[in-house]
């Protein structure tokens, strides 16, 4: 059975004036993948370091398999954590900072080295036994320091934003890697990362946090396809974020741009796709289409708005479309490069931008 379920339970942290944390529950399963996504300074560090023992909280309890560890010190608790820096001591050799814990619980050199071989082989750094961590790059001091988190077998291994150093593929490469490590130890991982694609790719939880706060959790793909306010909407990005006005007498209409309004009340019906009244709604950029302002025929529960084409950005297997329109930030529409040419749109051009009702999604 998999070990290292986390429960936090109104955890409060003030530095000075600043709520860093701010009344957050949370319960993460064990042995799952579990991301803290969000903007640089929002809490996700100190966060971490709650859980970790490197902090204490000013109110609140926290578990790991139903254990209050509060007050058990950082170098007792079932956790281990990777540093952005890696934190390798620079004078000994790769396999001698892996087995340096061991070494600190007396654990002779030969076992002790026995047991850094086989963490090495998982990390595929055998070779590299012998060297000193300056002979190695960003990517292979990574494998080290994730080699000599693992030996103190934690039942929860914390991340604090591991792949930052890394240039792109890299990036891409080491966080499937770091999955199927956590699969292989079946031990939960809380990784902590500002990047949404990080996010999505490896957790089985994304938890979005903003200002101290969680602002939502779920699956990568709840939080994608089902943003619940407007901040998880544009921080997850690919959605554009309407923003709606309820007028009198049950009317609802979507602000496309100034004194550009689309009237969407008759859909507020069940019979008519069953629309919510929402403060706004998320609409993805890649279900947003582009035609031609002469056909205006549109198909049932579909809507649409004329505008400018603004820019366009080549993205290789897409186009990013951004329209003149928009409130308060431009639309965008991401065409498939296939569409695209076939279409060729052009800077300046006025085009009718069209939607499905049903892919609009009520925010919070
Ligand atoms: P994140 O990891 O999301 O970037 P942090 O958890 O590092 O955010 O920081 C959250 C807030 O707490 C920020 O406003 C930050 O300036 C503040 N903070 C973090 N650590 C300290 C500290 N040791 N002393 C004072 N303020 C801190
Ligand atoms: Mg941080």
């Amino acid at each position: 059975m998999s070990s290292g379920k986390i429960e936090i339970s109104g955890i409060n942290k003030f530095y000075g004036d600043v709520h860093a944390v701010r009344s957050v529950d949370l319960t993460i399963e064990a042995g799952s993948y579990c991301c803290f996504l969000g903007p640089s300074g929002c809490g996700k560090s100190t966060l971490l370091r709650l859980i970790a023992g490197h902090e204490t909280p000013d109110s609140g309890e926290m578990f790991i398999d139903g254990q209050s560890i509060l007050n058990t010190p950082a170098r007792d608790r079932p956790t281990a954590m990777m540093f952005q820096s890696y934190a390798l001591f620079p004078h000994l050799t790769c396999i001698d900072n892996i087995a340096f814990s061991e070494r600190m619980h007396g654990i002779d050199k030969a076992t002790r080295h026995k047991n850094a071989r086989e963490i090495l082989e998982v990390v595929e750094m055998s070779d590299y036994a012998d060297r000193l961590p300056s002979q190695l790059s960003g990517g292979q001091r990574q494998r080290i320091a994730l080699a000599r988190a693992l030996i103190t077998k934690p039942k929860v291994l914390l991340l604090d934003e591991p792949l930052s150093a890394l240039d792109e593929n890299l990036r891409v490469k080491m966080r499937n890697e770091l999955k199927s490590v956590q699969k292989l130890f079946g031990i939960t991982f809380v990784h902590v990362t500002h990047t949404n694609t990080e996010a999505i790719a490896t957790s089985d939880k994304v938890i979005v946090m903003g200002d101290g706060v969680v602002d939502q959790e779920g699956t990568p793909y709840e939080i994608f396809n089902h943003p619940s306010s407007a901040y998880t909407a544009r921080f997850m990005g690919g959605h554009n974020v309407l923003v709606s006005q309820e007028g009198h007498s049950g009317q609802l209409r979507l602000a496309i741009g100034e004194g550009q309004l689309i009237d969407v009340s008759k859909y507020l019906t069940k019979k008519q796709n069953g629309l919510v009244v929402a403060k706004s709604y998320a609409l993805r950029r890649d279900l947003c289409w582009l035609e031609d302002i002469k056909g205006n025929k549109m198909s049932a529960g579909v809507e649409n708005f004329k505008s400018e084409v603004d820019t366009i950005e080549y993205e290789g297997a897409s186009f990013k479309v951004t329209l003149t329109s928009g409130h308060p930030e431009k639309i965008i529409v991401r065409i498939s490069d296939v569409d695209f040419y076939k279409a060729q749109f052009s800077e300046g051009q006025t085009v009718r931008c069209c939607f499905k009702i049903k892919n609009l999604c009520p925010l919070s």
